[in-house]
């Protein structure tokens, strides 16, 4: 269970209702409330082409501001919504709002390979109409299939191999991306994995910490060929170092998402961001 999430047990951001005795009870039932309250919202990280380091799409990431404890981390909260089945009505937020958003990102810049990527639990891919509903967003916001991408983990393609499986290809075949996130973090070879399809990979950020581990050029090597010879794309998640992103690039692996390049963000500050980048574009042609 734990492993769901990931490269998730590194957040450096730790909730303080642990050390004052909050107990998961009470956060349960404030959790279903949040919705009501408006105090879910979602944060994008820049997604960036490495060669560039232009802004290719974004992360949609889940943010909980609590009106006692502050912001709470989705590491602790996705799993209580996941346990209690609270993330089917989470994640249709994340995909509606996501959606919504990148709409009027598209419109704004007339950049139409913007995308938005979207976390999808277990829980989704399994009870909800995940189709029905990823159809409707799409036609209501007037996006392409393309410039949406869903994220899954490893663990959450594993826990029912066959069902995933079939529902993936009916994904893919609407034209949306799959990628597979936090990629490294499980048991599964990448060879078993591209039973399913997935057109991206995310190296988990475990692999990208900054310290002098000899072996890691070799690994970040035969991830990035082996994913491209399998016809993959490659997202290098929290990449911190310099040497690492020379040597990312060197690879040809495609994008990166760090803090290194940018944070999440909140809607207002990315539409500034890509006001500012429309400009510097016009500027210089
Ligand atoms: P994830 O999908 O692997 O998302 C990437 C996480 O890594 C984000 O944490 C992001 O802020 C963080 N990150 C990005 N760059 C760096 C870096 O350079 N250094 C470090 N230390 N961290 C970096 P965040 O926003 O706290 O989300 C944690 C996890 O919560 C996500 O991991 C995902 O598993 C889950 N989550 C977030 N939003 C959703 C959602 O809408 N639905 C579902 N099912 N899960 C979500
Ligand atoms: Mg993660
Ligand atoms: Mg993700
Ligand atoms: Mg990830």
């Amino acid at each position: 269970q734990a492993k769901r999430n990931g490269g998730d047990s590194i957040e450096p951001f730790r909730p303080a209702y642990r050390s004052v005795g909050y107990g998961r009870l009470e956060l349960e039932s404030d959790l279903r409330r949040a919705f009501e309250r408006n105090e879910l919202s979602l944060a994008f990280q820049p997604i960036v082409t490495l060669e560039s380091e232009d802004i290719a799409g974004f992360e949609a990431l889940l943010r909980w501001e609590h009106p006692r404890r502050g912001a709470i981390s989705p590491a602790e909260f996705v799993p209580i919504a996941e346990s209690t089945g609270l993330i089917v009505q989470l994640g249709q937020f994340a995909l509606e709002e996501a959606c919504r958003r990148l709409g009027d990102w598209q419109r704004m810049t007339g950049d139409e390979n913007l995308f938005v990527s979207v976390n999808i639990s277990s829980r989704q891919l399994i009870r909800q109409d995940l189709i029905g509903d990823v159809k409707t967003v799409l036609e209501r916001y007037r996006i392409s299939p393309n410039s949406l991408k869903l994220e899954l983990t490893e663990s959450l393609v594993m826990d029912n191999p066959e069902r995933s499986a079939q529902l993936l290809t009916r994904l893919k075949a609407l034209g949306v991306g799959l990628s597979l996130d936090d990629f490294g973090t499980g048991y599964s070879s990448l060879a078993y994995l591209m039973g399913f399809p997935f057109d991206t990979l995310k190296i988990d950020q475990s692999f990208l910490k900054n310290n002098s581990q000899p072996q890691r050029p070799i690994i970040l090597h035969s991830i990035v060929t082996m994913a491209h010879d399998l016809g993959l794309k490659v997202v290098a998640e929290g990449i911190e170092s310099d040497a690492d992103v020379m040597q990312l690039r060197q690879l040809g692996c495609e994008y990166a998402q760090s803090f290194k390049f940018s944070p999440p963000l909140g809607s207002d500050q990315v539409r500034k961001i890509l006001d500012d980048r429309a400009v510097g574009l016009k500027r210089a042609s």
